[in-house]
């Protein structure tokens, strides 16, 4: 039985603290793409944690933690991650990493930083860990699969000596940067290949031992269906997808074995980086929101910057739900809300003169305007509630508008950061 946990919006809805808690009952949890550039946010009984690279399975002892090949392997970063959870008492989780995994180098990250800079103000956003240039190594086929580590010596060294001149053209003449050097790169892989070489096996073999088994699996989706390459806000984007089908190639399983698609929702918006983001709200009602959102404001987990926040937007989630292939929703931050007298949500984009309740494409996107729909707010703190019953009238009232607009049964409520708050639900949502 598999399960996905994926984000319906911007990334950063809360899938962590899902993950988290989902993960008690399951036996493998598995991250299918991206790396380190986004981060989940995790409390438990040993702290508060920001997990970037590693599964948010790593607090129990009966789960085991898979890195799959779909994944930007940052490999001394995993390293450091692991130790980061150790330090903090946290007991060594059982970690797989996919032979098939391809390595994320120190160079991605040059190249990326690099590239922001000379993009200057028209920049991409980029946290700068090296994922665009990684992914568009892997699919220019220049790319270092942990497998290679373990290979023939010589087709790992005339493979080195290949990117090296192809990095350096650039390097000289774009960047006038210092060039690689290809002992040194093939030092690295080397330093690699012992930090890694525990942990690495044939995942997708191991999952489908699994499967066979009945295991409960867990697929991790990283960001949110916006971000994703070809479905979401192009260019603005992520470098691999962010979708639950995607999952299944990103793990090595097949796309059959994923029953249920539990999507993220955030009860309000927020986003990082540049693009479009059309219930976008500023000045001191965003600063508001922002102070108050998630667990302690709302900053990035890797970056730290302030995310641009926004009402709830239907028109985006009713979209991101769909593309995710959704079965069931989580809701996020709804206690979040409680200061509000009224609650704004977007229900249409105004694209010249015309409403649609449509997600568009991005140039179209740049001219929506937001149609904004009001709540009457519940002005309370919903935290510690346990039963759907027990939620105000109002807070119910925007649950199952929210639920009509995005189309999707709402089967959990989260109105805390904690692992245990979080609501269970009894959808009566028919289409
Ligand atoms: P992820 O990348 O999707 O896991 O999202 P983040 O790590 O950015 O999570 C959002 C933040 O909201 C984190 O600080 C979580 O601890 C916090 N959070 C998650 N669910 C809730 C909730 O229901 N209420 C509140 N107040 N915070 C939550």
């Amino acid at each position: 039985m598999v399960k996905a946990i994926v984000g319906a919006n911007w990334g950063d809805e809360g899938k962590g603290k899902i993950t988290d808690m989902l993960a008690e009952e399951s036996d493998i949890i598995v991250r299918f793409q991206g790396g380190s550039n986004a981060g989940h946010t995790i409390i438990n009984d040993y702290g508060k944690f920001a997990l970037h690279l590693l599964p948010s399975g790593v607090f129990y002892d009966h789960t085991t933690s898979v890195i799959g090949n779909g994944v930007a392997l940052n490999i001394p970063y995993l390293i450091n991650e692991l130790k980061s959870l150790t330090d903090r008492n946290v007991p060594m989780p059982k970690i797989l990493v996919s032979d098939r995994a391809q390595i994320l180098m120190p160079y991605h990250v040059d190249f990326d930083t690099y590239e922001e800079a000379r993009l200057a103000g028209k920049s991409f956003g980029s946290t700068k860990s090296g994922i665009a240039p990684f992914y568009s190594d892997k699919y220019a086929k220049i790319g270092f699969q942990v497998s290679e580590l373990f290979g023939d010596e010589k087709v790992l060294r005339d493979k080195i000596q290949n990117v090296v001149l192809l990095k350096n053209v650039m390097l000289e003449h774009l960047y006038h940067k210092p060039l690689l050097n290809e002992d040194e790169v093939f030092e690295t892989l080397m330093q690699y290949k012992d930090m890694v070489a525990p942990y690495v096996t044939d995942t997708s073999a191991f999952l489908h031992k699994a499967l066979k088994e009945g295991k409960r699996i867990l697929l991790e989706g990283q960001l949110g269906s916006l971000k994703d390459p070809d479905h979401g806000i192009y260019p603005m984007v992520t470098s691999s997808s962010t979708l639950a089908p995607y999952g299944a190639i990103g793990a090595g399983i097949p796309a059959g074995a994923i029953q249920d698609v539990v999507t993220v929702v955030k009860a309000y918006s927020s986003a990082v980086g540049a693009g479009a983001f059309v219930s976008e709200i500023f000045g001191d009602e965003a600063d508001e929101l922002r102070k108050r959102g998630g667990d302690g404001g709302e900053y990035g987990a890797t970056t730290g910057r302030p995310r641009r926040m926004g009402w709830f937007d239907a028109v985006a989630t009713r979209y991101g739900v769909r593309m995710q292939g959704t079965t069931e929703v989580a809701l996020t931050v709804i206690d979040v809300l409680g200061y509000l007298d009224e609650i704004p949500v977007c229900v249409g984009y105004e694209i010249d003169g015309q409403v649609t309740r449509d997600f568009p494409t991005t140039s179209l996107l740049e001219k929506a305007k937001p149609v904004l729909r009001t709540f009457p707010g519940w002005k309370c703190d919903i935290r510690g509630i346990t039963k759907y019953e027990d939620l105000p009238e109002n807070c119910r009232n925007y649950i199952e508008a929210i639920e009509q607009e995005i189309e999707a049964p709402i089967t959990m409520v989260s109105n805390g950061p904690g692992r245990h708050e979080i609501i269970h639900r009894e959808s009566s949502f028919t289409k």
